[in-house]
């Protein structure tokens, strides 16, 4: 099961394999499944949502950032959207967030696909508290109005935010999550990514960063690391904004250090940045991966 599931994530994130709800097997007692629900970045491209990660393990449905289009995808696994227990968010950059008013608001409602329960449960770095508490004042008017016309719960719609620090930040069920700090730049901080571990199976997930040694130091032994990656051509670096873009992501032969020092059962990519303009395109996967085998 294990080798299916492996062997479908690396499909997943080479072309973007698609689940449908009537196909989702439901998962077997001891399973441990990972699902990518977008590979992409802030381009609004159809080839791939923005970046979220389903993990299921020891009962629990956790998120690992919700990017464009997260919404939409948990319920070709079979999650109703109230099924998801905790959100984690790994930095505050807007290709990561701009998924949570959806999720948050969607999954509130009493149709099948949603009907949380209890109240949106989310961890993530200092200013996720203020994210929320935004959204709470931006949705105002849908909140009040639902509650007041089709009695929807309060209790449901309520934020509980966790403020994290590095470390372990949820320990239930056996399902245990690690924050690791990573660089995704000296102005870009807290930057996050996560390592989730049950049963004895592992996967970990970098989140925005440059070549990381804490990263690589945390996913030791890890069975699956998910990392992003970011490239563009020579002739596009020599402009200053790409450059700096660049300069705050990992490039694939950097990418290859990680899996070689890290050395995970399977390496995947998410999160590809690929740089183009009119005239100068971005580059390929299939020339990010001859780059990554390169080392
Ligand atoms: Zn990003
Ligand atoms: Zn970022």
């Amino acid at each position: 099961m294990k080798t299916l599931q492996q062997a479908c994530i690396g499909l997943l994130a080479l072309a973007a394999c698609v689940f449908h709800a009537a196909q989702a097997q439901p998962l077997a007692a001891d399973e441990f499944r990972v699902t990518l629900l977008g590979t992409g970045s802030p381009a609004p491209i159809m080839k791939r949502f923005g970046p979220g990660v389903l993990v299921q393990a020891g009962g629990k449905n956790l998120l690992i950032d919700a990017g464009r289009g997260v919404t939409q995808r948990p319920l070709q696994c079979g999650v109703t959207l109230g099924k998801v227990d905790a959100l984690f968010v790994t930095h505050l950059h807007s290709d990561h967030v701009v998924g949570i008013p959806d999720l948050w608001l969607t999954g509130w409602l009493e149709a099948s696909y949603a009907q949380r329960k209890g109240p949106f449960v989310a961890y993530g770095p200092t200013g996720t508290q203020g994210l929320m508490d935004g959204l709470v004042k931006a949705y105002d008017w849908d909140v009040k109005a639902r509650i007041a016309d089709q009695g929807l719960k309060p209790e449901a719609i309520a934020a509980q935010v966790t403020e994290i620090q590095p470390g372990v930040v949820y320990d239930q069920g056996g399902i245990k999550v690690t924050a690791i700090e990573v660089d995704h730049g000296e102005k870009l901080t807290p930057a996050f990514g996560y390592r989730i571990d049950h049963g004895g199976r592992s996967v970990t997930i970098s989140g925005d960063t440059r070549l990381s040694e804490n990263l690589i130091d945390k996913a030791a032994g890890t069975d699956l690391l998910i990392h992003q990656v970011a490239a563009a051509s020579e002739a596009l670096l020599k402009i200053p904004t790409f450059r700096v873009i660049l300069a705050h992501h990992t490039q694939p032969e950097e990418a290859a250090t990680v899996f070689n020092r890290g050395k995970p059962k399977l390496a995947v990519y998410y999160h590809f940045v690929l740089l183009g303009v009119p005239g100068i395109p971005a580059l390929s996967e299939k020339e990010v991966f001859a780059a990554t085998r390169k080392t």
